[in-house]
């Protein structure tokens, strides 16, 4: 079957940027992502749309087919205050948030700069060109419950995450489990 909303697909991937390769599966554990539920980057899902257990693609994508373009109104100093006492703060480290909306979002910190710290809602990635080596393994159509869930189940197995109304999923932003 070809790939169309509502399957589930099993695929290796691995994902430069510059030249380097900064994040793949391991050949024991290809990823699972539920097509058009928007795991993955625009551009990659845009390009899987229609394939076949056993495509290969190479693609480059532009920023804006990938992680966006920075946004400066994402970008945030905090007083070292906001954050709970002893919480040990670190460049890079990933946390949820909530926006103006009050949605949960991931958020960043980018810069501790002596009593201000940089909370950035932009994604590590954004502004880069990314290059995706993709090979699509397996494609079937989603159960009933992944529809609903909003995500894939590893075969044969029950969920592995918390139900939407209780909390954690939706979360997470990799479609893997
Ligand atoms: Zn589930």
């Amino acid at each position: 079957m070809v790939i169309t909303r509502g399957c589930v697909v099993t695929l290796r991937y691995a994902m430069s940027c510059a030249g380097e390769r900064i994040e793949q599966t391991e050949d024991d554990e290809p990823m699972l992502y539920l097509h058009g539920s928007g795991a993955l980057v625009p551009g990659l899902e845009l390009a899987l749309g229609g394939r076949r257990a056993g495509t290969r693609l190479d693609l480059v994508l532009e920023p804006e087919e990938a992680f966006g373009r920075s946004d400066p109104a994402k970008i945030e100093y905090l007083p070292r205050s906001a954050f709970p006492a002893g919480a040990e703060l670190e460049l890079g480290m990933q946390f949820g948030a909530e926006d103006e909306q009050g949605n949960e979002v991931a958020v960043w910190i980018t810069d501790i700069d002596g009593e201000r710290v940089c909370v950035n809602g932009n994604h590590p990635l954004v502004d880069q060109t990314l290059r995706f080596e993709v090979e699509v393994l397996a494609v079937r159509p989603a159960t009933s419950a992944e529809v609903e869930h909003g995500h894939p189940h590893e075969e044969g197995q029950a969920c592995q995450e918390p139900a939407a109304d209780e909390g954690a999923c939706g979360s997470h932003d990799c479609g893997c489990h």
